[in-house]
């Protein structure tokens, strides 16, 4: 599909650009352009893209999306060489995952080809927004939503699919130092054979009262148990978790539905394998964790995303129990880690899987 490209009347000044992409922070900060491309089920599906300004958009008030949560989205970086030129990380991911949230939410599938050409138009468009601090990348992040106004309750036949950009820094203050994280033993996230495997807005906000319980006690994310039987380890609300153990084996928990596929998680298996480490996607509970924790046999435990990369977790903490991992303190395999995939991301280390494009 071609791109019509439409002007942009008042683009920001280098000058000040620069000034905003020296300490970007996490999420507050825009690039000039956006990326519009309507889908019509009575025109045939995707039609009409643009690339032009970054500005508000305006929506019926009965669209579908503002009373039945019909919406997708994705997370992505574009990570500065050395040469100047932007790097994605295996940006056909994004495009498959999108497509797997949007068969779950009733939503039209996007041609992989169409997802990533917006990624291209946008980047190459918005490349001067990219920050060069340490840890710095531009974030982008395409969704879309059901656009039609109509309020039955039905799939809609009108979405948008918009793709923006943010110039982004570590997005924990802390940066690579270990993170603390409350167990959420009143909330959970995703049930079975509900939407925790798809990327969509509603498990994000069902996130925010835990959120805000574990912020309250001091910590910095939360982890979510299963909805069951409240035992098994699932996730926490924006990363995958990984336990590595003192003979060599490390835990993932499975993909069961009700977590998120991780495109870090499953870099982060192939990496450890690499490393001559024996992998198991396996259920693990919250017992298990604090036990193997007490008696040493927990060496470390691993977050990892696209937005914090791999991040150690120093502390868990609850209503009803309190444990530190390790010394408390970012481990040899968390910084291994996190070292070599930001290595592959940034260029500076060989990219032997062909990750990045
Ligand atoms: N779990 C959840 C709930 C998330 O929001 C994310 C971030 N997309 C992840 C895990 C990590 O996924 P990825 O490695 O693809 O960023």
């Amino acid at each position: 599909m071609d791109f019509e490209h439409l002007p942009h009347p008042a683009p920001v000044p280098g000058e000040s650009r620069q000034q905003a992409i020296a300490d970007p922070g996490f999420g507050t900060l825009f690039t000039d352009h956006m990326v519009v491309i309507d889908y019509d089920a009575d025109k045939g599906g995707w039609h009409k893209a643009t690339l032009g300004p970054r500005e508000p958009i305006s929506l019926d008030p009965a669209a579908a999306v503002l009373h039945y949560a019909q919406e997708i989205f994705e997370g992505m970086k574009a990570y500065k060489h050395a040469d100047g030129s932007l790097a994605l990380f295996r940006p056909e991911q994004n495009a498959r995952r999108f497509n797997a949230s949007a068969k779950r939410m009733a939503m039209p599938e996007m041609p992989e080809e169409l997802f990533l050409d917006s990624i291209r138009q946008l980047v190459s468009k918005d490349r001067d927004w990219a920050p060069t601090v340490e840890g710095g990348a531009l974030y982008l992040r395409p969704f879309m939503f059901a656009s039609e106004a109509f309020l039955g309750v039905r799939p809609a036949r009108q979405y948008k699919y918009i793709l923006i950009a943010s110039p982004v820094g570590n997005y924990f203050k802390s940066g690579s130092k270990s993170v603390k994280i409350w167990i959420s033993s009143d909330y959970v996230r995703a049930a079975p054979g509900g939407t925790g495997a798809a990327k969509t807005g509603g498990n994000y906000a069902a996130s925010l009262v835990p959120q805000a319980e574990g912020i309250e006690n001091g910590c910095d994310q939360v982890v979510f148990l299963d909805a069951v039987e409240k035992k098994w380890v699932e996730e926490l609300g924006g990363m995958n978790l990984f336990f590595v153990m003192d003979n060599g084996r490390v835990v993932t928990p499975p993909l069961t539905g009700t977590i998120l596929p991780g495109i870090t998680r499953d870099s982060l298996i192939e990496l450890l394998r690499g490393e001559g480490l024996t992998v198991s996607e396996e259920l693990y509970s919250i017992d298990q964790w604090q036990s193997d924790a007490d008696s040493g046999k927990l060496l470390e435990t691993l977050a990892c995303g696209t937005a914090a990369v791999v991040t150690p977790v120093g502390e868990v903490t609850g209503k009803d129990r309190s444990f530190t991992i390790g010394s408390g303190g970012p481990g040899q395999i968390a910084t291994k880690m996190r070292e070599r995939l930001t290595g592959i991301q940034l260029g500076t280390v060989e990219d032997k899987y062909g990750w990045v494009m």
